[in-house]
């Protein structure tokens, strides 16, 4: 990455935003416009369309009409995978461009949105690309006279919402296998961070993905989203985001076509530190890059920090020195390790969080307020809160921001009753020097990731999903395909 090339990016103007509908950029039916607010300093960089049903209802019409023509579905899966290739190769070449307009858009640290979201993109659409031409239906082991065949076919239409944390990345898991088996999509990108999900269709368009089978809609939730989720023609929803709109999609689910929802969602996820860890130093920077980077705003972020007691002193004081070495800066500088957060609000439920976490009796060991005001921007420092109870509202509730919390446990058993100990299941860490003990760790701990003498690791070749509150269903591997298909059998007598 060269800095001179992403300060002349920076400086570039952003056009108007419309949606993509048919191929086509459309204004909203309404005429009206969101402002994009850069959280970089609060200026206006530019506006989208602010979509209405009528705009959703339009989308999910074209996605229809090309599904059932066949215009993608049936063109031979050699030639889907050339085009899903080169929409990769496009976004490989165009990737600073999409990284720089990203960060402006939602403020994550270039170093890291350059890695987890167009190149990320672009590795996942090729993993599902080289799937296409690889996958085959079943021949079911039935008595000599029949023939039983179980064909694997696409669903039909797809709706996407994406949330704004890393919308390139996770828009991939979703459009990358359900484009991949012959869908269509429609993608309802986050208000605060809709601008690289435009770039990325119409990136799909000039690598030769018919008009119609990717279309995108901007706006609010409460409006597009609602109305692509109450859809009686969308026939399976893919979701990212927090759980109370998980909630609401269920229900829009069963007022509507009973479509099939995946839900992925928040964590409130433990790392665990043994006093049997190798190299204690090494584990409080991981568990430093674990929560802070991108400044918490990570589905799996690490969130708790679970302890041994007769480490703890030592172990929180190295956290807190790693820590301070990551302090937020210009999320467009090479060398800034935390950019800024996504929105004034989430800023604003960050700082509430803190308070929140003061009143219960917690002690603030570092950060915890406000950062770099005078730019404008929305920036607030790694903050690691000690003393953290169980019942306290900062152990139980995600904050989705750049907030640690420390609570120490005795032995082996009161660490995994305090790691499944919410709502959640998304993720964990363990650091241990005992293998044993981390195999037992593995299957005691109720999540859908847990990393050992580790944390994170954005590898398209593994599920990522939660159990309990985190939400159901998997993004990434190859088993994220059956999301968008459906199972049809051929009884054939002989
Ligand atoms: P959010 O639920 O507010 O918004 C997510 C998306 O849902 C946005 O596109 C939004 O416009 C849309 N939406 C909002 N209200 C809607 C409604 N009534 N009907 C339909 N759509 C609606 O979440 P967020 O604040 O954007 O994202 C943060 C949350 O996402 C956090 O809880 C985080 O943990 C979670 N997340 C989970 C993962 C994962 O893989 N499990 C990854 C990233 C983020």
């Amino acid at each position: 990455m060269d800095q001179s090339a992403i300060d002349m990016l920076r400086k570039s103007k952003v056009a108007q935003q419309y949606h993509l509908i048919d191929g086509k950029p459309v204004p909203a039916s309404s005429g009206e416009t969101l402002d994009v607010i850069t959280p970089i300093d609060g200026s206006v960089l530019t506006s989208i369309a602010r979509g209405t049903s009528v705009d959703m209802d339009a989308a999910i019409g074209s996605a229809r009409t090309a599904f059932e023509d066949g215009r993608w579905k049936n063109m031979p899966p050699a030639a889907r995978k050339r085009i899903m290739h080169k929409w990769a190769d496009l976004i490989e070449t165009n990737a600073l461009e999409l990284a720089v307009l990203g960060v402006r858009d939602n403020g994550t640290e270039i170093s890291m949105a350059i890695k987890a979201e167009p190149m990320s993109a672009a590795a996942t659409i090729r993993y599902y690309a080289e799937a296409i031409d690889k996958l085959y239906g079943e021949i079911a082991p039935t008595q000599d006279d029949v023939l039983g065949l179980i064909h694997h076919e696409p669903v039909g239409v797809v709706g996407a919402i994406i949330p704004w944390n890393f919308p390139l990345m996770i828009g991939a898991w979703k459009i990358g296998p359900a484009l991949a088996v012959g869908n269509s999509v429609v993608v309802k990108p986050p208000e605060t961070a809709s601008l690289t999900l435009i770039r990325l269709a119409e990136l799909a368009l000039e690598a030769g993905i018919p008009a119609g089978v990717l279309n995108v809609i901007t706006g609010e939730g409460s409006i597009v989203g609602e109305a692509m989720a109450l859809s009686m023609d969308v026939d399976v929803l893919a979701f990212t985001g927090s759980g109370s709109t998980g909630r609401r999609l269920l229900e829009y689910s069963a007022r509507s076509n009973m479509k099939r929802v995946y839900l992925e969602l928040g964590g409130k996820s433990p790392h665990i530190i043994f006093n049997d860890t190798d190299d204690l130093d090494k584990a409080a920077k991981v568990v430093a890059g674990g929560i802070f980077r991108n400044s918490g705003q990570v589905c799996v972020a690490g969130s708790r920090l679970l302890v041994q007691k007769d480490i703890q002193k030592d172990f929180v004081a190295a956290v807190v020195k790693a820590a301070e070495t990551m302090q937020p800066g210009d999320p467009l500088q090479i060398d800034t390790q935390i950019g800024a957060i996504n929105s004034a609000a989430q800023l604003e439920q960050n700082l509430a969080a803190v308070d929140k976490a003061k009143s219960e009796g917690a002690d603030i060991l570092l950060g915890g307020v406000r950062s770099l005001e005078e730019t404008g921007g929305f920036y607030m420092g790694p903050t690691i809160v000690d003393r953290v109870n169980p019942t306290d509202s900062l152990f139980q509730k995600e904050v989705f921001g750049p907030v640690l919390s420390v609570t120490t446990f005795e032995d082996e058993a009161t660490a995994i009753s305090l790691a499944n100990g919410t709502d959640y299941g998304l993720a964990a860490g363990v650091w241990t020097s005992n293998l044993s003990r981390a195999h037992r760790m593995v299957r005691a701990l109720h999540c859908g990731v847990v990393h050992v003498n580790t944390y994170g690791g954005p590898d398209v070749t593994v599920p990522l999903g939660g159990v309990g509150q985190s939400g159901n269903g998997s993004d990434k591997s190859l088993h994220a395909i059956s999301k968008y298909q459906n199972l049809k059998t051929a009884w054939m007598q002989l």
